[in-house]
Order: structure tokens, then sequence, then C-alpha cells
């Protein structure tokens, strides 16, 4: 048979970021320093960086040369009316409001619709989605079907919320207590899986039914269409962004990072259907995040972010996107590494509670693998396990989360097949090794988010 194509690169290279080359002997000190903790790790001493997907894009020519256009001032900017006319085009709904990123866009709607005795519906809160909610004194309640959760079943929409389990959850709480049902596309905490359209209808029957507000953060808009074009069926003639405006169309609000699909390292966006609600956000915009017309933002940053949300849908783009997370996991797939499948869009997640059965779920099997990769390879990633999510009882006691996994996020258009290659042939040194590789114990914690800042030794 034919050697399938290697599909390269749709772009090509005119500025270049050196990277430092660093020996194991180097980065086992570097990494001791750090506690065993690569959040505590200097970016210099990092190869591949691969801790998130989040502002790490690299911008196009055509954005730098948008930035120079920045009208910087602080009413009225003619960068903001490009944006603003973007996201209406976009959206389809009138309300546009910026923000310097999603969490502040969170903090605004949020605290308006929250408060004690409310319930936010989610397919999966992401975590400052949760804490946004929890810190009014609402509930926010994750309605995931099990079969979902199930790292090995090949399905195509895994971050879909179950919508009998949603409307359960309404007729449970009232539907006067309900804040808003959040579809997050695709959703980052399981996975990266991408959601339906059916999935998106059926939210918006069961809001109409109940009047209630659909809210759709949609960081991943853009990868998500793409899932929906080619395994949904029926909307396979469309392109990616008709796709996702016929989502939009669907809520009443929209939420953004735009760190993510928006292509630029800082920004978000609040947008809103009705004047109201518009009204009260913005209000609240003045006071924390700056004028209406800019939101924290400088000129030049919204001249990037409304060519990126343009850039984003670019079929060759998107094409290369997910086909170039797809493989990652198909490599490492091969070489029997235990990861979630079908693959997200913009992260392949490791599971390392079954490729470290040797290390129990309390001396942190995902964080040994993380710090084995960045000691052989110099590969930076994130566990998302029982360091991340573990908890104590009252006799301080781990309780391990459900799965120890590992996450490798993908920048968008920062390395190369060859440094994906470089990070593929780095497992079959761990592979190698992985029967010597020793759990970790915890020297210091904070009470709060522990990942970030916590200190290890190895055991
Ligand atoms: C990143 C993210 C956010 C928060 O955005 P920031 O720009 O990091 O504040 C909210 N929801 C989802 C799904 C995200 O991935």
């Amino acid at each position: 048979m034919k050697k399938e194509r290697t599909l390269a690169e749709p772009f090509r290279i005119k500025m270049i970021e050196p990277l430092r080359m660093t020996t194991v002997e180097y980065r086992k000190k570097a990494l001791q320093k750090a506690g065993y903790n690569p959040f505590l790790l200097s970016s210099d001493d990092v190869y591949i960086d691969l801790l998130t997907d989040s502002g790490t894009s690299a911008m196009s020519d055509r954005q730098w040369s948008a930035m120079m256009l920045g009208d910087e001032s602080y009413a009225g900017a003619r960068s903001w009316e490009k944006l603003e006319a973007e996201v209406k085009d976009l959206t389809g709904m009138h309300y546009v409001l910026p923000a310097h990123q999603g969490r502040a866009a969170e903090r605004i709607l949020y605290s308006l619709l929250g408060g004690k005795d409310k319930v936010f519906i989610s397919n999966t809160h992401f975590d400052t989605t949760r804490a946004n909610i929890e810190f009014t004194g609402a509930l926010a309640i994750d309605c995931m079907d099990e079969n979902l959760l199930n790292a090995e079943a090949e399905l195509p929409f895994k971050g879909n919320i179950d919508i009998e389990q949603a409307r359960a959850t309404v007729l449970k709480y009232g539907k006067e207590n309900i804040g808003a049902v959040i579809l997050t596309v695709t959703n980052n905490s399981s996975g990266g899986q991408p959601v339906s359209m059916e999935n998106a209808r059926q939210v918006k029957a069961l809001c109409d039914e109940f009047g209630l507000l659909f809210v759709l953060d949609g960081c991943r808009i853009a990868e998500n269409s793409y899932f929906i074009k080619h395994r949904e069926g029926g909307l396979e003639n469309l392109d990616y962004r008709t796709i996702a405006q016929q989502m939009l169309s669907l809520c009443d609000a929209f939420i953004m990072s735009a760190k993510k699909d928006g292509l630029v390292n800082m920004g978000g966006l609040l947008v809103l259907r009705q004047q109201k609600l518009a009204e009260k956000c913005t209000n609240l915009l003045i006071i924390s995040e700056g004028f209406a017309t800019y939101g924290g933002l400088s000129g030049r940053d919204m001249e990037a972010m409304a060519v990126g949300l343009r850039e984003v849908f670019d079929p060759d783009y998107l094409h290369y996107r997910i086909k170039s997370t797809e493989y990652l996991g198909q490599h490492l797939h091969r070489k029997g590494v235990p990861l979630i499948r079908p693959y997200g869009g913009h992260a392949i997640y490791l599971d390392a509670g079954k490729f470290y059965d040797h290390i129990p779920v309390h001396q942190f099997p995902g964080q040994a693998l993380v710090c084995d990769l960045y000691e052989q390879g110099g590969i930076r990633c994130v566990e998302v396990g029982s360091v991340m999510f573990g908890k104590y009882d009252e006799q301080r006691n781990h309780i391990p989360p459900k799965n120890e996994l590992v996450r490798l996020a993908i920048p968008r258009r920062v390395y190369t097949q060859s440094h994906i290659d470089y990070v593929i042939d780095v497992f079959d040194d761990i592979l190698e090794m992985k029967a010597q590789s020793r759990g970790l114990k915890i020297a210091y914690e904070p009470t709060f988010l522990r990942h970030f800042t916590a200190r290890f030794d190895r055991i």
C-alpha cells in the first residue's frame, strides 16, 4: 500500500524563537530545584511546552500587521468597531462586551445570574466557570453521561450534556432557581471532546420549555465545528464558520476566552442577545474591566482578535489542527501508551493510572510521568489526577479522583511535525524505563489549587 502523504503545515516560518537545548543531567537538577512541579520551571529550561493551549498560539503575519493599526482611543476606537462588527457577524447577537480574558467575562455574567439558592447546569463546568459560580454562593452541577466518561468508548460526541439528567436537575431544583444552562464546546474538562449540533438543539428546547438562559462557552467553537462537519452527518456541506453560526443562533449568551480559538495571547468576550442583561453586564464591565469599547484590552489586541476570529475557521488550518493532534494520539496509541479516545481537539490525555500501574495513586503516577517526560525530553505537560483533584478525608487519607491523567495540550501553530515526532520518540525511552519510575510524596501544599505551587520529593 502506498504511504499516505505527510500532512505538512499550512504555513511557513517568517520569524523564529530560538529554543535552548539542555541535557538530561541539567533537567534533573532543574526539576529538583522546582520541587518536581513543572509549573515552577523557568520556560527557558523547557524544550517543548505542552502545558496549555491557552494564550500560547502563534499569531499570523496578518494579525501582527493589524496590530500596527491599533487605535488606542479610550472611547469608540476604530479597532473596537472592527472587533464588534466581526463578533456580531459571527454570533448574530447584538451586544458585544470585550474582556481581558474568559474568566473576566464569566465573573461579570455569573455574578449577575448567580447567588445563594441558584443552580447552574452544564455538560462540565470548566474550573474557572465553577469557581466564578460557586464564589456567588450558587451550585454548579455537571450532567455528563457515564458512558461518555469511559476512556476507551469510541463515541463521536463525548462532550455532550446528558439532557435527561439536565431536565431532572431543573425539575429537582425548580426552574425559577436555575441560573443558566451552560454548554461548553469543546468540553475542555472532559478531554476536549466535542458537542453535537443535535445536543445544542436539545439544550435550546429544554431552555425554551422552562424559560431558562442558554449560555454557550465557546472557547473552542471552531474546533467543535470541525468535529460536527466530519462526524455528525447532515451538516457536511456547510463550512466551519456557518456551522458555528448555526450553533450560536441557538443560545442567549456567548462567553469566549479568545486565548484559545481567538488565536491571540490575551483577550475574551461576553456576547448577549437580551438588552436588559447586556445593560447590567456593561455596568459591571465598566466598574472592573474598562470602558465598554475596550474592556481591558488595547486597541491592538482587539485588531489581532478580529483577524484571529476569522482565520481560525480557515479549512486548511482547522484540518491541520485537528489532524496534528490526532497524529500525536495515533502514534502514542500504536506504541501501547494508554490514552483517552477518540482524540479531542486541543490535547491528548494519557491514562497514567494504567500506564504507571506499579505506582499507587497516593504516590501520584501522573505527576511521576510528567516529571519523567521533562527529565527525559524537556517536555512540559500537566497532571490531571490526584495532584489536581485529590482530596483528604477526616483522617487525612488520600481520596483519589476517578482518573489519573496527564494532558499534552498542543499550542496552535507553534510546533512543527518534527517537534511532535520528537515527543513521540521520547516515549520510546519512557516505555523502556517505566518499571524503574518512582512515585512522589508531597513536601509542601497550599490550601487551594495545589497543583500550581505544590512541591514534591521523589520516593
Ligand atoms: C480557558 C477557559 C475558560 C477561562 O478563560 P481564561 O481566558 O483562561 O480566563 C473558560 N472556559 C473554558 C472552557 C476554557 O477552556
